[in-house]
């Protein structure tokens, strides 16, 4: 499910059900301090090529801050969930950016500014709005906790069109946390819902549509995972990677026509100044990375793999998933 997520608005809403002027005050201002927190620790916390743009981590700490309070509305002590109050707006897991038609409709005198059209849609893997992950990959036990999100914050995930983000949660397995490896130490315990590690033992086609698929340095929207091993069998891998290309360029093109737009309207308003539009590549601005050929090999090297290592039968494919269900796929087609 997809949702355009307006922060001031969510939180206005959220507000809006607490009866007095204190407990409303109070609210906005825990609200605000979370995402302030959150935005610096990320900042301090992210490395190399990870993005440090301010718009897009505040972004995200907004969405987490809606995700923590509905998950902490629903959540109750012993398994199950309660229902989400009516007054409460469901979004997610899969969060838009405001556009500047967003900006435009709820703005007397819209603020159109560059970092709008260089906003990243955040998909949230989260047990809120996906239960079934609340179990050890490693060694398949229910009772993994949820620890924490990543320090560092989303991560990069390459899309057809564009690139998107995904953020995940910790899961501690308390089982393993109780078990040696041969050196003596504690083996791993902890594993974050958008790493390579979570997702290892699963067969593609059971991950849930709106998850991404992980690898160790990268990860891939469902749809452009879809389309790579779908297409790649009848496609060269320069091809594959041209076509993608060109449609990241496309996107991005449209994109500076829809800032020009968005400026040429609202020329009356105090904000008419048209900026410089970054270049596709800028990792300060629209930060656009399209996938190569190599990526284009890893992903479906890694698909073959994991069918070849199933179990195959005359119907399918059986597959074991760290809830250690054997489940059956169709034989795909190679
Ligand atoms: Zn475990």
């Amino acid at each position: 499910m997809t949702s355009v997520f307006e922060a001031d608005t969510v939180l206005a809403t959220i507000q809006a059900t607490y009866e007095t002027e204190q407990e409303k005050n109070k609210f906005e201002t825990e609200w605000k301090d979370h995402v302030q927190t959150r935005v610096a620790g990320w900042m301090s916390a992210r490395r190399g090529k990870q993005s440090m743009s301010n718009a897009q981590l505040t972004f995200n700490a907004n969405v987490v801050e809606y995700v923590n309070f509905v998950h902490k509305l629903t959540k109750v002590r012993v398994g199950g969930s309660r229902p989400l109050p009516k007054e409460i707006p469901l979004l997610g897991p899969r969060f838009l950016p405001p556009t500047y038609f967003h900006v435009t409709r709820r703005e007397s005198f819209p603020q159109i500014k560059l970092e709008t059209a260089y906003l990243l849609p955040l998909t949230v893997i989260h047990p809120f709005y996906f239960p079934e992950l609340k179990v050890c990959p490693q060694c398949s036990s229910k009772d993994a906790s949820l620890d924490s999100w990543g320090n560092s914050g989303h991560r990069e995930v390459h899309g057809i069109c564009r690139e998107e983000c995904a953020i995940g949660f910790q899961l501690r397995c308390g089982r393993c946390a109780e078990k040696k490896g041969p050196d003596g130490r504690t083996i791993r315990h902890c594993f974050s819902t958008t790493s390579k590690q979570f997702w290892n033992n699963y067969n593609f086609d059971l991950i849930p549509g709106e998850i991404p698929i992980f690898f160790h340095q990268r990860g891939f929207t469902r749809e452009l995972f879809d389309l790579i091993i779908e297409i790649r069998p009848s496609s060269t891998l320069c091809g594959l990677e041209r076509n993608i290309k060109q449609l990241h360029l496309r996107e991005y093109k449209k994109n500076l026509k829809r800032y020009e737009a968005a400026c040429a309207s609202s020329a009356s308003s105090n904000f008419p100044i048209l900026e410089m539009f970054s270049e596709q590549d800028d990792e300060a601005g629209y930060a656009d990375r399209s996938i190569t050929d190599e990526m284009i090999s890893d992903v479906y090297r890694e698909y073959s793999k994991r069918i070849r290592e199933g179990n195959c039968t005359e119907n399918g494919v059986r597959i074991s998933t760290p809830s250690e269900k054997q489940c059956m796929i169709p034989n795909v087609e190679r």
